[in-house]
Parts: C-alpha cells; structure tokens; sequence
C-alpha cells in the first residue's frame, strides 16, 4: 500500500479508484470523512452565498415552528453537498436519515422509509437524479403534501389507502442537476449551486482538518498553501492530500508539514503544483501529440489514451476546463495554449516564448 501512495505518478489505464486526485467517495475516506466534517454552518468554510442565505432560511423556519423547505444542492462531487444536509440537521436539532437513488431499488422501500421518519427530520437522498422512475412517484405526493399513497391487496381487488407523514425536510445531493427530471426539481424550495473552492478557502479548511484530534498534524501556513493549490478547489482531494502529506511529514520531517515537505511529497505522489496527475498530463500531451491539440471527440481520446470515456468526462475534463487547459468546440476537444504552457509545448502555429521555463513535468 506504502509504495503505491508514493509512486512517481500513475500510467494511462491504471486502476482509476487508485488516483489521489478522484472527487469521488472512495471507501477508504469513510473514516477521515466522518471525523473532519464541519457539523455547524459556523465551521462549515467558504461557500459564502449558499450559506448565509441557508442560515436565513433555517432561522425562519425555526422562528415559524416548521421544518425547513425541501432542499436541493447540486454540484460536483467533494464539495460538501452530504456535509451541509448534515449541518442543516445538526443546526435545526433534528435526526438525519441518509441514502442515496441506486439504494432504493422499490417504490415499497422509499415507502418504509418515509414512514419511519419522526416529526421535523432530515432525509438526504444522495445522487437523487439515480432514482428509479417508480420510486420517484413515490416522492411527490411526500414532498407535497406529506403522505404516501399505498396499494393494499393484488389484482381487480387491489386499491390504494393514502397515508400521512409527519411533516419533514428532504434534502437531494446531485452531481448532474440536469438529469434531474423537472416534476422532481420543482418541489425543491430551496435550490444550491456548489462551486470548487477558492485556495484561499481550502486553506482555511486543510488547516482546520490538521487541527483535529483525528489528524493532529503540525502544519506551517505555507504548507496548507500548497496543499490547497493541488487539491483542484475539492475539500475531499484536499482532506486526502493533507493525510498522505502528514504521514510523509512523519516520516521525513519530524511531523511538521512544511512548504517543502509538502511539495516533495505531492510531488512523489505524481500530483503537479497545480493538482493535474499523471492521466490528466498523458491526456493533454496526447491531444498535443497525437492530434496536433485537437478537436478531438471523446471516444477517440478514450480509445488513444487507454481511459474509460467516463473517466475523462467526469475526473479529468472538470478540472482541465476549470484551468483552461483545454476547451470544448462543437468539433470536440482542443488544448489551449495554456495547456501547452503547462506542459512545456508548443503547438504549430502558437507562441514560442516562455514556455519551458513555466512548465511542469514529473
Ligand atoms: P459531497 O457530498 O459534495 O460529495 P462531502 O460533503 O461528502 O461532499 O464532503 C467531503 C469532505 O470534504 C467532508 O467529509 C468534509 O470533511 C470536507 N468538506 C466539505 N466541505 C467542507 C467545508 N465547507 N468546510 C470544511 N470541510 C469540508
């Protein structure tokens, strides 16, 4: 496990669970996960907007004596979609009861689940737009007017008895809003946006995380800066870096995570100074050198790179548009000139100059 943390960079087609750099959940997180997440709006960090306009939000619903508005955030995954539906529960002083879409696979199941819900909870329902059609009807009238409509009994005789439900608060996570069909998206009252964080944002948060009894790392304010600039705006890739840096910390440099250290160990886990890995560099230089920067669609980079076509759209593209490393044009994709400045390339027909020297190579 030791060596393949601190492997020099990973080649085209490896086991992509294994990329630091995932936004995704990974199983290995569960334990950090738990221990590093913000419980109150008050430690929750950045998000400004979403989070004084849900402290306002929660505040009157309070002041009314009723749960809060359904609630939907969307936005990458890491960004702490799941994080703040448990803030929300902790601030209102109400039970959470967690699940996602693909884990309800029966009408009767959301069913069970409603039912067993107390007056003024909390239901988050992770990745929602995965929910299955059926079950999903099982949610409007829930949502709307709190009761669940129940068939009892089999063929000519079968009829449905509706029941009522305590009034509660549902809140949907979803990486992909627009996969949300439109009865579902309009019986959210109360709609987020999640946008990546700024560096100066993540940090406030890598800092807080070193601070915690769970990691009790030592860490110098330049180091958490170099962490942050690697952690491609995601609180989760940020919590992930900051362990693997502290146990190189550990190692090396008597615990403390200073900006050297930290460098030299992201650097010998493959990941740039700014957070692209070794698929998203083999990406870039294969557009470079295999299609002189593109346009070039998806399944050809995927068939030319080794990559699942999935990989590329979901991990890498996000982070590479984000940085104008690449653009999207009706023919497919194309690297910028800032893409090839990164990688210390030229494309013919582009700007020599300067390019070497700002490079980056590992
Ligand atoms: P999502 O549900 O959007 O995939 P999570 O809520 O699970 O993301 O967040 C992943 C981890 O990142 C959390 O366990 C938490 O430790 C950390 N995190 C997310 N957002 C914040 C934040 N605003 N402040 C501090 N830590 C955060």
């Amino acid at each position: 496990m030791e060596n393949k943390r601190f492997r020099s960079g990973m080649s085209a087609g490896d086991d992509i669970d294994s990329r630091i750099v995932m936004p995704s959940f990974k199983e290995e997180d569960a334990d950090v996960e738990f221990s590093l997440r913000p419980r109150y709006l008050a430690d929750y960090i950045g998000q400004k907007e979403v989070k004084e306009s849900l402290a306002i939000s929660i505040g009157a619903a309070k002041k009314r004596g009723e749960p809060l508005d359904h609630v939907l955030f969307y936005g990458p995954p890491g960004l702490g979609k799941t994080t703040l539906a448990t803030v929300i529960a902790n601030e209102e002083g109400v039970n959470i009861r967690t699940t996602s879409g693909p884990a309800i696979s029966h009408a009767g199941d959301l069913a069970a689940i409603l039912t067993n819900l107390n007056a003024g909870d909390v239901l988050f329902i992770d990745e929602i737009h995965r929910l299955n059609p059926v079950v999903e009807e099982v949610l409007y009238p829930a949502m709307e007017d709190f009761a669940v409509d129940i068939i009892v009994g089999k063929g000519p005789s079968a009829r449905s008895i509706r029941l009522d439900l305590p009034r509660f608060t549902l809140i949907g996570a979803t990486t992909k809003a627009g996969m949300l069909s439109s009865p579902l998206r309009d019986r959210f009252g109360i709609v987020h946006r999640l946008l990546p964080y700024e560096t100066g944002d993540l940090v406030r948060i890598i800092t807080r995380s070193a601070s915690l009894p769970r990691v009790g790392a030592i860490i110098e304010p330049e180091g958490a800066l170099e962490i942050a600039r690697r952690s491609r705006g995601t609180p989760r890739i940020a919590n992930r870096l900051l362990m693997r840096v502290r146990d190189y910390a550990d190692m090396k440099n008597d615990g403390v995570i200073s900006a050297d250290c930290a460098r030299e160990a992201l650097d010998k886990m493959g990941i740039d100074p700014l957070g692209l890995d070794s698929v998203d560099r083999n990406l870039l230089l294969c557009m470079i050198e295999k299609f002189g920067g593109g346009p070039v669609g998806l399944d050809t980079l995927a068939a030319s790179t080794g990559e699942e076509s999935s990989t590329i759209e979901d991990v890498c593209e996000p982070y590479l548009l984000q940085m104008g490393f690449i653009a999207r044009t009706p023919r497919g994709r194309v690297v910028t000139p800032l893409g090839c400045k990164h990688l210390g390339r030229t494309l013919p027909g582009m700007e020599q100059g300067g390019a070497e020297q700002q490079s980056f190579s590992l």
